[in-house]
Parts: structure tokens; C-alpha cells; sequence
């Protein structure tokens, strides 16, 4: 039985599987390039429009909800 499981995560920017240990500095990236990336993604508009629809999804589905139940 090994002393500790290996956990693998999905690096975000390049989708490159990442060992998670106590010394991957970068974590969940691969590198300090791919957290740069990602931090750099999310300042543009690609996230900020993510973020919108899940929020408008959320408030069409509780707006309903009393028109329902009434
Ligand atoms: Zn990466």
C-alpha cells in the first residue's frame, strides 16, 4: 500500500495532466506560464460571459419558481 495516493489534475490552460504534490508550485497549472495564461483569461471577456449566462440562468429559473407553485 503506497504511503501516499498521487493525486492528477487537469492543468487549466493546457489541459495537460499535473501531478498534485507539495512541491508543484504552480498547482493546478503545470507551469507558472499556464497560471499566467489563465490569469490572463480571466480579465478578458471570454469569462466575464461565462459568468453572465450562469448567472441569468440562475435568475430565470428562481423568477419561475412561485409561478409554479402557485
Ligand atoms: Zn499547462
Amino acid at each position: 500500500m503506497p504511503d501516499k495516493a498521487e493525486l492528477i489534475v487537469q492543468c487549466p490552460s493546457c489541459k495537460k495532466p499535473v501531478k498534485w504534490t507539495a512541491s508543484s508550485k504552480f498547482k493546478p497549472f503545470c507551469s507558472e506560464r499556464c497560471r499566467l495564461i489563465d490569469l490572463g483569461e480571466w480579465a478578458s471577456e471570454r469569462h466575464v460571459i461565462q459568468g453572465e449566462e450562469l448567472t441569468s440562468d440562475v435568475f430565470s429559473e428562481t423568477a419561475h419558481l412561485p409561478l409554479d407553485r402557485d
